[in-house]
């Protein structure tokens, strides 16, 4: 029940970012009555991304990765709606009701703005429209299902450039996102072919990243990032340095050193961008994002913080913006509650968000990753130890640590779940040659044809 003289605190975005600001300020003023906290996410789940590339390669299922957010709102409202627009100046926030379009205002004394970005294609409708992303649940099982449809077509292939066509998968992009993804595609690809698909011959397997710079997981420093590449290379996976993808068509990419890849699955994380409700805000912007100062407000507005990916944060060490990753999302967190409780109380002792790195860590694949904790470099499988177990205590809940746990128990003993529960859209006819197979066009047409001919006969 809101009383008139309750602080109205507003979360818009319930990712690392949001969730994280709310899970502290939930613990500081659970018994305070006099304090209302609101979450705002247009899905009804925190969805833990780093693991999106695992659920696309099946070795985890979706409802282990996707929290619902009731679930950690004790104290919290939760709505489930779209953020419309944001007024600064009057301090209103129009919400969008996905279910039926219904639009309601909400008023706050404090907001918190924290919601994330999205795929940036940079203008270019044919790699949008072709291209697969890995960002939300839908997509990772759409890329999934996507490969075992390639999988299972393959094996009826016999010309050999076009089975190669089928198992090229191309990833452009060489972040977390794109490294993580065609690490984790380079198994699950491999693995099946190794245990189901014996027609498919290994060598056409081809598995490729496109990176625009001449280094790969720019988040994690050069030398995590070299030790990475060379990781990539030994499973057998093309990188192409410093090339954009710069087209695409329903069966080839083709790249800015002159160079056309056929292939029949691409997968685009090359680019993050801001929702247009962050960009057309009335304030300081950089790169699209919303500029915070090092206290994580808005200048000019003090009683507005912004972190995570849709905030520009500069590291004062080296004059750049932080990276958009999750790690740097739950640390500005920290100090964003700390000041924001400031604020309420009145308390003057604010600190600066600055970023002193604990660690960095990614995977690479089924036990092979890289690691950097405390100064100390790890590789391989204690670097893949090392981050299944930090993100499974980051898991929030008891019950999806122990599902996470499980899956990848499991999934590690077993083959591949190679099961097709979704159906795709066809593909045109003239991409398979399929010896002895045709489509349902060509052998009704054939019918027709033979059927003229025996009358012809008669
Ligand atoms: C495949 C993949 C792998 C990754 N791997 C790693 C990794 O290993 N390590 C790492 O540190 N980082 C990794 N990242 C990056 C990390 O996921 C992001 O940096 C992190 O999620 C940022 O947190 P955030 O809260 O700012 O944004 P998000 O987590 O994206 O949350 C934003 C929230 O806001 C909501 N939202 C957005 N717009 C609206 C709107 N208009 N109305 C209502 N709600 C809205 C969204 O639904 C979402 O819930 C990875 C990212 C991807 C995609």
């Amino acid at each position: 029940m809101q009383s008139p003289n309750q602080t109205k605190i507003l979360i818009l975005g319930g990712g690392f970012a949001g969730i994280s600001v709310l899970r502290e300020l939930e613990s500081t003023y659970k018994n305070n009555d006099s304090i209302k906290i609101t979450l705002v996410n247009e899905d009804n789940f925190f969805l833990f991304t780093p693991m999106l590339p695992e659920l696309a390669s099946g070795m985890i299922r979706p409802s282990a990765i996707s929290i619902p957010l009731r679930m950690v709102c004790k104290k919290t409202e939760f709505i489930q709606a779209k953020v419309s627009s944001i007024d600064l100046k009057s301090k209103l926030v129009a919400i969008t009701r996905p279910f039926d379009g219904m639009v309601k205002i909400l008023s706050y004394d404090y907001l918190v703005i924290a919601m994330g970005g999205t795929t940036n294609f940079f203008g270019n409708k044919q790699i949008e429209k072709h291209a697969f992303t890995i960002k939300t649940i839908q997509d990772a099982i759409g890329i999934k299902t996507h490969l075992i449809h390639m999988l299972e077509i393959a094996d009826t292939e016999k010309n050999p450039a076009l089975q190669e066509k089928l198992l090229t998968v191309v990833v452009v992009g060489a972040g977390f996102a794109g490294v993580e993804t065609i690490g984790e595609l380079n198994d699950f690809i491999k693995d099946s072919v190794r245990s189901y698909y014996h027609n498919i011959n290994p060598e056409n397997i081809k598995m490729i990243l496109v990176s625009a710079s001449d280094k790969i997981l720019p988040e994690l420093g050069e030398e995590l990032g070299k030790k990475a590449y060379e990781s990539l290379q030994k499973a057998g996976i093309r990188i192409i340095p410093n090339t954009k993808a710069v087209d695409a068509g329903e069966d080839f990419v083709f790249l800015g050193n002159g160079e056309t890849i056929p292939c029949d699955t691409m997968i685009w994380t090359a680019g993050v961008t801001i929702d247009s409700v962050i960009t057309s805000l009335d304030c300081e912007h950089k790169s699209g994002k919303i500029v915070a100062d090092s206290y994580l407000r808005l200048p000019n507005y003090d009683t507005v913080f912004a972190l995570g990916d849709c905030a520009a944060i500069t590291d004062t060490k080296t004059g750049g913006l932080y990276p958009p990753t999750a790690q740097h999302a739950l640390r500005e967190s920290k100090i964003l509650s700390h000041n924001l409780k400031c604020a309420i109380s009145g308390k003057q002792n604010q600190k600066q968000f600055n970023f002193e790195s604990k660690g960095m860590m990614a995977i690479i694949g089924k036990r092979d990753g890289i690691a950097k904790i405390s100064g100390h470099s790890l590789t391989g499988i204690p670097a893949w130890f090392v981050w299944k177990t930090y993100y499974l205590m980051m898991l929030p809940t008891f019950e999806k640590k122990l599902k996470v746990a499980l899956d990848w128990t499991v999934n590690s003993l077993f083959t591949r779940d190679i099961t097709l529960v979704r159906k795709i859209k066809r593909k045109s006819i003239n991409q398979f040659s399929s010896d002895g197979m045709d489509s349902l066009d060509q052998v009704l047409f054939r019918s027709e044809e033979s059927a003229k001919i025996q009358a012809s006969k008669v």
